[in-house]
């Protein structure tokens, strides 16, 4: 029995004249995970994608996994194709439906007939199909208002489609078709969620990884990389471009107020991001700040950082509880690589003392006793970069 995946997608279907743009992208990305799983067909029909394997050793469940983390489709069908007539559907639907059933009570049947040469109607096909699966399943029952399960019979083109349920997707908007932003990752929870979230609006990511060797290791390093890993499983592909504020922090210990270390510094890492993102052609940054979280991301301190940024910052974390992001970390398997236990440039020469109210005059103030341009230059001159794949 074959068995092939239906794509739906989601807000694509608003886009009217662009359409064609993003299923385009779709089909790119699809096509490219696809490479890994073997030999498969994958186009576009009747405002689904339909994802067919060409021969038997294509892996079918590794390209649901795959599919089922790719932006822009919001449900997946997995499908069984036979021929277009009743004695080849009722031999697939017993063959195939029963898994789908199993521990349920009811269900209905929904026929739909695009070829309307096919000699039963859509009514009879599904009092057919329900007959064959009553007959296989003696204990269920049909529920025509709130059946537990729907079986879907579609008599296409070329074949007769038999699915049993539609699987959630990743919702969202295919990656590149919303511009490309630049992620400030950490090792932290709350970062890789806000580039996950970021991504799914369509949006390719960069990202800059700050650190402060050899205050941080080679081990937190890799972390950040293994983070970025698990986030381009949704986000594809993407650099991280890692700078050091070694310099810079020695400088501020050696120069500035203790209290003010942690604001100093965050405005030294979103000059630099911001001129990175220049550099990289991106049209926004992208942090994992939530309101109130800790003392630099008081509305004051947000305030004092905020400036410096000449591009849009996007915060969707903004609003969210430590345990509502901490949800979405699970769901995206980033959670566990997040709390492992490694320092990050932020946690070293840590002040007793953060201000939590600010005034941009007295930042500024500090800010002054070091040449801030030269530093900012520098940092990012010294900026190496490590190219992320995707993985399956
Ligand atoms: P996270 O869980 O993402 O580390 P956090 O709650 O630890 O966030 P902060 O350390 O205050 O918060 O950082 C706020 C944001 O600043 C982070 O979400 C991230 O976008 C950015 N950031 C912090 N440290 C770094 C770093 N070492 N490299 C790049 N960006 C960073
Ligand atoms: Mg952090």
């Amino acid at each position: 029995m074959k068995e092939i995946l239906l794509c739906k997608y989601g807000e694509i279907v608003l886009k009217g004249a662009n359409r064609r743009y993003f299923e385009d992208s779709l089909c790119k990305t699809l096509r490219f995970r696809a490479k890994h799983f073997g030999n498969f067909k994958i186009d576009r029909s009747q405002s689904t994608l339909v994802i067919e394997p060409l021969d038997e050793f294509a892996d079918i469940d590794g390209m649901f996994e795959t599919a089922s983390k790719v932006f822009g489709i919001v449900g997946i069908s997995r499908c069984a194709v036979c021929e277009k007539d009743m004695a080849a559907i009722e031999a697939t639907v017993k063959e195939y439906v029963p898994q789908f059933l199993e521990g349920k009570k009811t269900f209905k049947v929904e026929a739909k007939r695009s070829d309307k040469r096919f000699p039963l109607d859509s009514m009879k096909i599904c009092a057919e199909v329900g007959g064959y699966i009553l007959s296989a399943m003696p204990h269920l029952k049909v529920d025509v208002r709130h059946p537990e399960v729907v079986v879907h019979v579609e008599i296409r083109e070329f074949s007769a489609f038999i699915h049993a349920g539609q699987f959630k997707g990743a919702g969202g908007m295919p990656v590149g078709t919303n511009g490309k932003a630049l992620l400030l990752l950490s090792g932290g929870i709350d970062s890789p969620v806000a580039g996950y979230m970021i991504a799914k609006r369509g949006v390719q990511l960069e990202a800059v990884h700050f650190e402060s060797f050899p205050y941080t290791s080679e081990l937190a390093r890799e972390k950040v990389f293994q983070l970025a890993r698990e986030v381009a499983q949704y986000a594809g592909s993407f650099n991280v471009h890692v700078v050091s504020l070694t310099k810079i922090q020695e400088a501020l210990v050696k120069a500035c107020d203790e209290d003010y270390f942690t604001l100093l510094l965050r405005r030294y890492m979103m000059a630099i991001a911001d001129q990175l993102a220049t550099r990289l052609g991106c049209g926004g940054l992208i942090t994992g700040e939530s309101l109130g979280q800790v003392a630099s991301q008081t509305m004051q301190a947000i305030g004092v950082t905020d400036p410096l940024a000449t591009h849009p910052v996007f915060r969707p974390c903004i609003g969210m509880d430590k345990e509502e992001i901490i949800q979405v970390a699970r769901k995206i398997g980033t959670f566990e690589t997040s709390i492992q236990p490694y320092e990050d440039c932020c946690t070293v020469f840590t002040p007793k003392h953060p201000r939590t109210r600010p005034e941009l005059a007295k930042v500024l103030e500090q800010e002054q006793k070091l040449d801030f341009d030269a530093l900012v230059k520098e940092a990012l001159d010294g900026a190496y970069v490590e190219h992320i794949r995707t993985e399956f």
